[in-house]
C-alpha cells in the first residue's frame, strides 16, 4: 500500500444529510447554508466577521481589492510577501496592479521580521503573511511592524484552520482561510475571509456578488413588494460561496479540532523518529503556537534524490513550496531571498492525514532514515 501526502477524510453520512437539506429545499446557492457556516465559523474562531467564499484565492484578492479601493492605493504600490507559498498568494498582488516585494523567511519558513523591516519603503501598503503549514512564525513581530508603518496585514491562513497563538486565533486586518479539498477543513473548493473592520466586511459582501446591493430596496420595501429590485454599487466579482460547499463545511467543522489533535500526534511521532539525526532538520513550531499541523516538513540535502527514494519505498511526499521566484512568472525577483532559496531546494512535506496509522508513520520515518544510511554506504 502506498502512503500519500494528503488524503481528505469526510464525515460522509453527515455531509450527505447536509447536502440533502439543500436539495430538498431547492436552495444550493448563496444564502441558507452559507449564512450558517459564517455564523458557525465566527463562533469557532472567535472573530467578529466572516464571509464565505468560493476559494481562498478569491479571498486574498478581495482583501487587496477592498483595501486598495478604500485606502486609495495606486498602481505600483508595494506588497511585502513570501516566496515560499502557493502561487495564489502572489498572483493576487498582480491582479490589483500592485508590486510584490519578496522578503526572506526564517527558521519557521515564515516571513522573517528582520528581512521585512529592510523591505519597507514609503510605497509599502500591505504585507501578506503565510502561516506555512499552520505555523505562526514571528507573526507578532510582524503585526508590530505593520502597525508602526501603517501597513495592512493580510494573513494567508490557508493552512491555519484551528491554529492558536497564545490560545487565541491569530489574525490580520484580513484573515483568509482555505477549505479546499486537501486543507484541514476540506470541502471541494471554498474559503472564508474575516475582516477586522465591520465596514470592510460589509463592502466585501457586496463585492463577492458582482457589487450587487439588495439591502437598499428590501429595507425600504416593507413587505417585499420590490424584492426583485437591487442596486449595483461596485464592479464586483463572482466570489461568494454556495450552499453545497457550506453544507460540506458544516458537517466537517465539528471534527476539525479532533482531526487537528490527530495531526499533532502524527507530527510528534515524526519528531520523535527524527530526534538526534543530524542530517534531517525538522521545522520547529513557534513558541506559543498550537499549530493546525497542515504540514509536517523536514529539510535535507539531496532532496530530489530522497524524493525518488521515498517513491520507491511507496511513500509519496510533497514540497511546500518551491520558491515562487523559481517560476518564470516571478523570475525578475530571483536571488533576493537566500534562506528561502536554500530551503526551497531542501524541504519535503511528509504524508500527513487522518487515514495514516502509526505503523504508516513509522514506515515513512524508516524510509527517510534508510535513505541517509544508503547515501553514507
Ligand atoms: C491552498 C492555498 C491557497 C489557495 O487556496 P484556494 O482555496 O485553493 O484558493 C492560498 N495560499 C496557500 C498558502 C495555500 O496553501
Amino acid at each position: 500500500m502506498s502512503i500519500q501526502l494528503f488524503v481528505p477524510t469526510f464525515a460522509i453520512d453527515e455531509v450527505l444529510a447536509e447536502i440533502r437539506e439543500c436539495l430538498e429545499r431547492g436552495w444550493t446557492g448563496l444564502g441558507f447554508k452559507t449564512v450558517e457556516i459564517e455564523n458557525r465559523w465566527k463562533e469557532h474562531v472567535g472573530l467578529p466577521h466572516a464571509h464565505f467564499l468560493n476559494s481562498a484565492t478569491a479571498g486574498l484578492h478581495l482583501a487587496l481589492n477592498v483595501f486598495k479601493e478604500e485606502y486609495g492605493w495606486q498602481e505600483g504600490d508595494e506588497v511585502i510577501t513570501t516566496p515560499l507559498t502557493f502561487v495564489s498568494t502572489n498572483h493576487v498582488i498582480l491582479y490589483e496592479g500592485l508590486k510584490p516585494v519578496f522578503a526572506d523567511v526564517d527558521e519557521y519558513l515564515c516571513l522573517d521580521p528582520r528581512s521585512v523591516a529592510q523591505r519597507i519603503t514609503p510605497r509599502t501598503k500591505a504585507l501578506i503573511f503565510v502561516g506555512l503549514g499552520g505555523n505562526t512564525g514571528r507573526l507578532e513581530e510582524i503585526q508590530t511592524l505593520c502597525a508602526a508603518h501603517d501597513i495592512k496585514l493580510i494573513l494567508d491562513a490557508a493552512h491555519m484552520a484551528g491554529t492558536r497563538l497564545h490560545d487565541r486565533t491569530p489574525t490580520g486586518d484580513a484573515t483568509v482561510y482555505s477549505f479546499q479539498a486537501v486543507k484541514n477543513l476540506p470541502t471541494a473548493d471554498s474559503g472564508m475571509i474575516c475582516f477586522e473592520d465591520g465596514r470592510l466586511d460589509a463592502i466585501a459582501r457586496k463585492k463577492t456578488w458582482l457589487g450587487i446591493n439588495k439591502d437598499t430596496y428590501t429595507r425600504t420595501s416593507e413587505g417585499g413588494t420590490y424584492k426583485w429590485l437591487y442596486d449595483v454599487e461596485y464592479v464586483g466579482f463572482k466570489y461568494h460561496g454556495n450552499s453545497i460547499m457550506a453544507a460540506i463545511a458544516l458537517a466537517q467543522l465539528p471534527y476539525l479540532e479532533r482531526d487537528n489533535d490527530r495531526r499533532r500526534e502524527i507530527a510528534a511521532r515524526y519528531d520523535a523518529g527524527f530526534r538526534g539525526l543530524e542530517a534531517i532538520s525538522t521545522i520547529p513550531v513557534a513558541p506559543g503556537c498550537v499549530s493546525s499541523r497542515h504540514l509536517y516538513q523536514i529539510a535535507v540535502e539531496k532532496r530530489d534524490q530522497m524524493m525518488v527514494h521515498l517513491n520507491e519505498c511507496g511513500v509519496f511526499p510533497g514540497v511546500h513550496y518551491l520558491s515562487n521566484t523559481d517560476y518564470r512568472m516571478f523570475a525578475d525577483y530571483r536571488g533576493l531571498c537566500p534562506n528561502a532559496d536554500r530551503m526551497s531546494e531542501r524541504i519535503i512535506s511528509l504524508p500527513l492525514h487522518l487515514r495514516l496509522t502509526d505503523a504508516d508513520v513509522d514506515k515513512v520515518i524508516e524510509s527517510v532514515i534508510r535513505f541517509r544510511i544508503g547515501m553514507v554506504a
